[in-house]
């Protein structure tokens, strides 16, 4: 079966990349390298360098590679940068979106897997958030991603483009044997931003306020290993092409974890003493975010490898370790 990953240079994309070529699909990567690198595109895939807002140049790799489904995560995904520049994160996510669908849709393909977040749902009190949670994204990038679902019922209902989005939590970890990793700049996650720590590249990590209706203070979040995402979006990829039917699914652990709690976790694994300190609150982020992951597992039939946060962040620190300075576009 022949796969087009969209966005396969990022962090998740190429998780998926190389996982699809280990359960010996032929998988094909279209990415503009704008946020992504070339070295971590596994050298088994074709590579494109190609825009997905370029229309005929998406047609050319669908009918060329014979494409029969499409895992789409092109867009960018930065909450911060999204209510500064909102309109870019328009451009890219959602006329991205619009583009790879007529593309599909001239090229005659008919199933996608989508990326999409739990950023969708906004700010809720009611935990763990079920995928029938009304969707009240709190920032652009939400927004946009909520739109890219929209426009995907739609491209169904008019083109019979079946679809299934998966909304995911915190994805965090790296491929078992650290060949690859979470790798952003500049960075803005916590895992990474903690690990930073310990490989010298920063005297301490800051805790985004610790004045949240919390148990300890800090804020909780739901974190998923990158191969336990991948499985999902394989599963999600067979599911959609045998039933023909589009879904929606959440990809979450079903646990929360407080800031500190992973600064401690990090501490164990590390076997450093990462000094933290309180700064204020990072503006949007929800005190609490936890997934009910039970759809996903009931119809999907997915089962998680990790279940405890301290091997998700060992996995990082195995990858951390072996590339310091992350990856590069200097062979592009
Ligand atoms: N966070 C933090 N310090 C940092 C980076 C993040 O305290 O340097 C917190 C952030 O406020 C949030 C959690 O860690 O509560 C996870 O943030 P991240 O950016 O990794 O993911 P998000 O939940 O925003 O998608």
């Amino acid at each position: 079966m022949n796969v087009l990953i969209t966005g396969g240079a990022g962090y998740i994309g190429s998780h998926a990349v190389k996982i699809l070529l280990e359960r010996e699909y032929n998988v094909s990567v279209i990415d503009n390298l704008s946020t992504g690198y070339i070295d971590s595109v596994d050298k088994r895939a074709k590579f494109y360098n190609v825009d997905v807002r370029d229309k005929s140049s998406v047609i050319k790799v669908l009918l060329d590679d014979h494409i029969n489904a499409v895992i789409h995560f092109a867009a960018f995904s930065l909450v911060g940068e999204s209510m500064k520049v909102p309109l870019k994160y328009y451009d890219n996510n959602v006329q991205g979106t619009k583009v790879l669908l007529e593309a599909m849709s001239e090229a005659n393909v008919k199933h996608i897997v989508f990326s999409s977040s739990a950023a969708v749902y906004g700010e809720k009190t009611v935990m763990p958030i079920t995928e029938d949670t009304l969707e009240i994204p709190t920032n652009a990038y939400g927004e946009t991603k909520l739109a890219m679902e929209k426009m995907m019922k739609w491209a169904d209902i008019a083109h019979g483009i079946k679809y299934i989005a998966l909304r995911y939590f915190n994805v965090a970890g790296a491929f078992h044997t650290g060949e690859i990793g979470e790798s952003h700049n500049p960075e803005t996650h916590l895992i990474p931003l903690i690990l930073q720590v310990p490989l010298g590249k920063r005297n301490n990590i800051s805790i985004f306020g610790d004045d949240y209706d919390t148990p300890d203070g800090t804020c909780i979040r739901d974190y998923i290993h990158i191969e336990d995402l991948i499985e999902a979006h394989i599963l999600a990829m067979l599911k959609v092409i045998d039933t023909n039917k589009s879904d929606i699914f959440n990809l979450g652990s079903g646990a929360g974890f407080s800031v500190l709690e992973m600064i401690e976790a990090s501490r164990k694994v590390s076997e450093h003493p990462i000094k933290a300190i309180v700064t204020g609150r990072r503006a949007g982020d929800p005190a609490r975010l936890i997934a009910s992951s039970e759809k996903a597992e009931r119809e999907l039939k997915w089962i998680k490898k990790y279940n405890d946060v301290s091997s998700i962040i060992a996995s990082a620190w195995k990858f951390h370790q072996l590339h310091k300075e992350g990856f590069s576009n200097e062979n592009k």
